[in-house]
C-alpha cells in the first residue's frame, strides 16, 4: 500500500486523522486475515508551505520540517495508527526524481520553460481516469494562469526553477526543486515496485495529485497502482473542512479533549467514502460506544488483545475459540468495500449477546462471545480497557453493604448506597458477581 503522507509545516488536523485511521483500518484488516502488508507513506519535507513557514519564523526549512514531523508521529501514535514500514522523505529522493524528469524530457512527453519542466498531459493515454472526466472536459474547466509558460493549463510542474532564497538542487535541466506530484510516483515505484496493489489518500487528492502521479508512470510505460482508494471529507459544523474556510480543527486538540479511541470509533462508524461530521456531540456519542466496550471488558475480565499480541495488531487466530459465525460475518462485511459501519454494528450485537448469555447464567458462552467481540474490535484497532481502579477500604465497605442489602431485598437501602457510591465518583454496575464499581 502507498498512502500519501503529510507536508510537515503545521500541526495535523482532523482530516489527516481521518485518512490515517481509514488506511490503518484497511491495513489492520489485511493483516488480520493473514496477508503480508508493506505500507509506505511519504513525508514531504520540501514544499512551498514549508518554505513560507520557515521565512515567517526566521528558521530553516529542515528545522520546520523536523519539528512538525515529530508532532505528526506523536499524534499518529496517540491515535493508534501503526507506523509505516517505510516513510521516505522527498529530500532523500531528489536524485531519482531528477532521473525521472530527464527521462520524461528525453521521451518528448515533458518540455522545458523559463520557470521549470512540465509534463504534456495530452500525450498521456487515459488522462482524466481518476477525475472521471475526459481531457476535453478537464481542459474546459481549467483555469488559465497567464504568468506561466505552460502549453496547456492542465500540464503540471515536474521541476520548479530555483528562486532566490529557496532550497534548490542541481539538475541537467536547471537548478531547482521537484514538483510535489513527482515525489510520490518515484517513491512508490521504488519501494513497492511496478503494479503495486493499493494507492490511497483523501478524496481531494484524486485529482490532480493522483492523476498526475499516474500520468508520469504511464508516460514512462510503467504499470502503476492496481487499485485506488479515496476517503471522504470531514465536515465541521455542517461545512466541508477546508483551508479556505479556515475551519480546520487540530487533531492534537481533539486528542487532548477526548479518549483517542473515540475518533477511531467515530471514523469506523461511517463508510470510508462518506463524509463524517466531527462535533462535540458526535465525539461524546463515540465515547459512549467505548464505554459499552470497556464495560464488557470489565465484566468478563478481558485484556487488551492488541497489547497482548505484541506485534501491534491482531490476527484472526489470536482468539482460539472465537465464534466462527461472527468471524465469517465480519469478513463478509469488511470484504464488501470495507463496510466498517456494518462490522461495528455486528460487534455491538455480540456485546449484547455476551451480556444476555451471562445474565442467563451461561458464563462460558457469554465469555466466548465477549472474547470474539474484543477480537473484532481489536482488528479495527480498538483495544478494550478493563481499567484497574484502586478501590479504597471505604468504597469496599459500601459495596459489601449494598450487596447485603440486595440479598435481603432491601432495595431502598441498596439504592441509597448506590447514590452514595455515585456521589464519591464511582460508576456502579450490577453484575452476576454482585456490585462492581469503576471510575
Ligand atoms: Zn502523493
Amino acid at each position: 500500500m502507498y498512502v500519501c503522507g503529510p507536508t510537515v509545516y503545521d500541526l495535523p488536523h482532523i482530516g489527516h486523522g481521518r485518512y490515517n485511521l481509514v488506511f490503518d483500518v484497511l491495513r489492520r484488516y489485511l493483516l488480520f486475515t493473514g496477508l503480508h502488508v508493506n505500507y509506505v507513506s511519504n513525508v514531504t519535507d520540501v514544499d512551498d508551505n514549508i518554505i513560507k513557514r520557515a521565512a515567517e519564523q526566521g528558521r530553516t526549512e529542515p528545522e520546520v520540517a523536523t519539528e512538525f514531523e515529530a508532532r505528526w508521529w506523536e499524534a499518529m501514535d496517540a491515535l493508534g495508527v501503526l507506523r509505516p514500514d517505510d516513510s521516505p522523505h522527498a529530500t532523500a529522493y531528489i536524485a531519482q526524481m531528477v532521473e525521472l524528469v530527464a527521462d520524461l524530457l528525453a521521451r518528448g512527453v515533458a518540455y522545458q520553460t523559463g520557470d521549470g519542466v512540465y509534463l504534456d498531459v495530452s500525450q498521456v493515454e487515459g488522462y482524466g481516469l481518476l477525475a472521471r472526466q475526459s481531457l476535453e472536459s478537464l481542459r474546459a474547466g481549467a483555469r488559465v494562469e497567464s504568468s506561466e509558460e505552460k502549453r496547456s493549463p492542465l500540464d503540471f510542474a515536474l521541476w520548479k526553477g530555483a528562486k532566490e532564497g529557496e532550497p534548490s538542487w542541481d539538475a541537467p535541466f536547471g537548478v531547482g526543486r521537484p514538483g510535489w506530484h513527482t515525489e510520490c510516483v518515484v517513491m512508490s515505484l521504488d519501494l513497492l515496485g511496478d503494479g503495486f496493489d493499493l494507492h490511497g489518500g483523501g478524496q481531494d487528492l484524486a485529482f490532480p495529485h493522483h492523476e498526475n502521479e499516474r500520468a508520469q508512470a504511464v508516460a514512462e510505460g510503467r504499470p502503476f497502482a492496481r487499485h485506488w482508494v479515496h476517503n471522504g471529507w470531514v465536515v465541521v459544523g455542517g461545512e466541508k473542512m477546508s483551508k479556505s474556510l479556515g475551519n480546520f480543527t487540530s487533531l492534537t486538540d481533539l486528542l487532548a479533549r477526548s479518549d483517542p479511541r473515540a475518533y477511531r470509533l467515530l471514523v469506523v462508524r461511517s463508510h470510508y467514502r462518506s463524509p463524517i461530521e466531527v462535533t462535540t456531540e458526535t465525539v461524546a456519542d463515540a465515547e459512549k460506544g467505548l464505554d459499552r466496550l470497556d464495560a464488557l471488558a470489565r465484566r468478563f475480565g478481558l485484556r487488551d488483545l492488541i497489547a497482548e499480541a505484541g506485534r501491534g495488531y491482531v490476527l484472526e487466530s489470536d482468539v482460539a475459540d472465537a465464534d466462527p459465525d461472527a468471524l465469517a460475518a465480519f469478513r463478509g462485511r469488511m470484504d464488501d468495500d470495507l463496510d466498517t459501519p456494518g462490522a461495528l454494528a455486528d460487534i455491538f450485537e455480540l456485546v449484547t449477546a455476551a451480556h444476555t448469555a451471562a445474565d442467563a447464567l451461561d458464563e462460558t458462552g457469554g465469555a466466548r462471545l465477549a472474547r470474539t467481540a474484543a477480537l473484532l474490535a481489536a482488528a479495527l484497532g480498538l483495544p478494550l480497557h478493563a481499567g484497574d481502579d484502586e478501590v479504597d477500604a471505604e468504597t469496599r465497605r459500601l459495596v459489601t453493604e449494598r450487596d447485603e442489602a440486595r440479598k435481603a431485598k432491601d432495595f431502598a437501602r441498596a439504592d441509597a448506597l448506590r447514590d452514595q457510591l455515585v456521589s464519591l465518583g464511582w460508576t456502579v454496575e450490577d453484575t452476576p458477581g454482585g456490585t462492581a464499581v469503576h471510575r
